[in-house]
């Protein structure tokens, strides 16, 4: 992905691509399926991966891959996003960051070929290159192991029980390769690659300019004026939305916008961050806003079929303005969700 020139958002879609294509050796951007790990050390463990709020593990949602051009240090980096599809939470979010520089122990040093490698029948691949193995269920770090065949890891209990259930059971003391034989476990989302376009300027600067102004002067209503300011309240939410709608019309399925540094596109007037709602890096540096996740996305995670689902109107990814190298392996960024609000 090329850095956002000039403020311009890149818009990601979601769009059906081979296999090989979404593997970590091609450095994918995509949506579901396992994780495509970049750094193959420093995966964050079972209690990063767990949801804040209920505990259960996180399921992956995307991830893009986002070098910095003219940081050595970050030649390959790659932000992955992750949410609780567990009912009836359904509300926690974690995003991690990783980056390599381009000489590094897991990835050649020139490009990936673009053509398919020959099929190797290999199976799934749940182990790194760094030997660690991933979780059968949702191929995140799996300390754990199966204690009857100990061949199948497992980040959790959870993920564990849930394997047998559905397999494991039967296929524990007979199979020889276990990585073919991983059941559906009806846990990842479907997967898709995410194709990065510019987006054409189509909102002239003078408009955007009169619309923060008065989103700005409204903020400042005194109470006893509640009335009036809840008439404007109503009106600056029109706005919001209005300005969300005709910037998202010309190219309706886009999933997110990326732009390191740019103004993100709010769905509602409530519920926006202020600077001090951002925490800042553990380096000491402030985040700044990379990209954001739209609700055209919901629509390709078919999250729905359980009843109550993940949600959200905007999710906004803010990571470290300076993309420190905190340790070596996946440091976490910040998650803001913003949800549609709701109409009378
Ligand atoms: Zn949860
Ligand atoms: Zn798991
Ligand atoms: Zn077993
Ligand atoms: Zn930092």
């Amino acid at each position: 992905m090329a850095a956002a020139g000039a403020g311009l958002a890149e818009l990601g879609f979601a769009e059906a691509a081979p296999a090989w294509r979404l593997r970590s050796e091609q450095f994918p951007s995509k949506v579901g399926g396992r994780p495509a790990w970049l750094g193959a050390a420093g995966l964050p463990g079972p209690a990063e991966m767990s949801c804040v709020l209920c505990g259960r593990p996180l399921a992956f949602v995307l991830q893009l891959y986002a070098p910095l051009p003219g940081r050595a240090d970050a030649f390959h980096r790659g932000l992955f996003l992750f949410c609780c599809r567990a009912p009836p939470c359904c509300a926690g979010l974690r995003v991690f960051r990783n980056q390599l520089p381009r000489k590094n122990d897991f990835y050649s040093y020139e490009p990936p070929s673009e053509d398919p490698p020959p099929e190797t029948g290999e199976s799934m691949c749940l182990q790194l290159k760094s030997g660690a193995h991933l979780c059968r269920v949702c191929g995140c770090l799996g300390p754990k192991t199966c204690s009857r065949c100990h061949r199948a890891h497992y980040c959790s209990k959870e993920h564990q029980t849930l394997d047998w259930r559905l397999g494991h059971k039967q296929a524990c003391t007979q199979s020889d390769n276990l990585d073919t034989t991983v059941p559906d476990h009806n846990f990842l989302f479907p997967e898709f690659e995410i194709v990065i376009e510019t987006e054409d300027e189509i909102t002239p600067q003078t408009v955007e300019k009169e619309d923060e102004s008065e989103i700005r002067g409204s903020m400042d209503e005194a109470p006893e004026e509640e009335l009036d300011s809840m008439a404007k309240h109503e009106s600056r939410e029109d706005n919001v939305f209005q300005k969300f709608k005709t910037k998202i019309a010309l190219e309706p399925e886009q999933i997110l916008r990326y732009g390191r540094g740019i103004a993100p596109i709010w769905i509602s007037a409530e519920n926006i961050p202020q600077e001090k709602d951002i925490p800042d890096c553990p380096c000491g540096a402030k985040r700044i806003f990379e990209f954001q996740v739209m609700p055209q996305l919901l629509n390709y995670l078919k999250a729905d079929r359980l009843g109550r689902s993940v949600d959200w109107g905007v999710l906004a990814i803010f990571t470290c303005a300076e993309s420190c190298r905190l340790g070596t392996g996946y440091t976490e960024e910040f998650v803001w969700k913003q949800d549609v609000t709701d109409r009378p």
